[in-house]
């Protein structure tokens, strides 16, 4: 196999080519994750995939990715989709048949409402039009401002993400009663990553809403800890490195009783194409990111009815 690798302003989209076959990946890249164009650039130039013959071997591939250097998951998270892509379309299979799955269920997908000016909100939430479920992010002063102005303007399923905001266990129980009383259903990372275990274990017992980690858990390995600590986890292929240990993930998630978001950076279809495939596992789908960008290269995936629908075709389904 070879890769070759296509820039955008803030992703990196991966080949792999096996026998004149290709499979896409991508690395999306926020700046507050600290991997960026050229160190995933660096990282790929570091691998040498033409050691491997088969590319059904996707374990033994991606266990030797995983191992060339710690950290960056968006860079392994790109090889990985562009693996599963390369080989749905060896099998002539669509990825979700590669986890197990022979008919994806239909999962509404929540669509994000990102902080911004007060009076930019209901202008916002009109342009959701076509999602059913709206997840708005809170965590700054204005909260209740924000949730009495969401209400105003819709009557949708909601979703909160605090990302870290509230600072104070007293007050972030506060705010998820008011949540709970304007009939939000489940809240993100209510507290700050580095906060003390004892004030996220005393927030979850007393919790009116379930409370999910995304900023907290990462990778497999985190979620041992999370589970004292939140309800659910939020797992993003850019942080887990991708769709086979997002799938270790969403088990493990289960044994553990823990509730599951599916969730995303801001991609191009690419990332969330694969990330559908993998939806009929999550107790909450939140796959928008490709329809909040403006550099999306790709044809958007369907969205039925709010439902986006993994596709049928071989891989993950991308189509320029
Ligand atoms: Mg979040």
């Amino acid at each position: 196999m070879a890769h070759g690798t296509r820039n955008t302003t803030a992703i990196v989209l991966t080949q792999l080519e096996h026998t004149g076959i290709i499979g896409c990946g991508e690395a999306s890249l926020p700046p507050y994750h600290g991997e960026t164009q050229e160190s995933v650039k660096a990282f790929l130039s570091k691998l040498e995939l033409e050691q491997f013959e088969d590319p059904l071997q996707t374990g033994k591939i991606l266990s030797y990715v995983d191992k060339i250097e710690k950290g960056n998951n968006a860079a392994k998270a790109s090889i990985d989709i562009a693996l599963h892509d390369l080989v749905g379309k060896i099998l002539r299979k669509p990825c979700y048949e590669l986890f197990g799955i022979k008919n994806p269920e239909k999962k509404l997908s929540s669509y994000t409402i990102a902080i911004d000016e007060l009076k930019n909100l209901p202008r916002k939430i009109k342009e959701a039009k076509d999602f059913k479920i709206l997840k708005i992010k809170l965590g700054t002063t204005d909260d209740e401002k924000i949730v009495h102005i969401v209400k105003n303007e819709c009557n949708k399923p909601l979703y909160a993400d605090a990302n870290q905001g509230w600072k104070d266990k007293i007050m972030a129980l506060e705010m998820l009663h008011m949540l709970k009383e304007n009939g939000f259903e489940v809240v993100e990372q209510p507290m700050p990553v580095n906060c003390a275990d004892d004030d996220m274990m005393w927030l979850k017992e007393k919790s009116p809403l379930p409370l999910l980690a995304d900023e907290s858990v990462k990778r497999f390995y985190d979620i041992e800890k999370a589970k004292d600590l939140f309800h659910g986890i939020n797992i993003k292929l850019m942080k887990s490195t991708g769709m086979a240990e997002a799938h270790k993930m969403i088990f493990r998630a289960r044994e553990l009783n823990m509730k599951i978001m599916l969730g995303c950076m801001t991609e191009t279809s690419c990332a969330i194409l694969a990330a559908s495939h993998l939806s009929s596992f999550a107790d909450y789908v939140d796959l928008d990111g490709s329809f909040l960008i403006s550099n999306n290269p790709f044809k958007n995936p369907e969205l039925i009815d709010g439902c986006i629908i993994p596709s049928e075709k071989p891989g993950i389904g991308l189509e320029s």
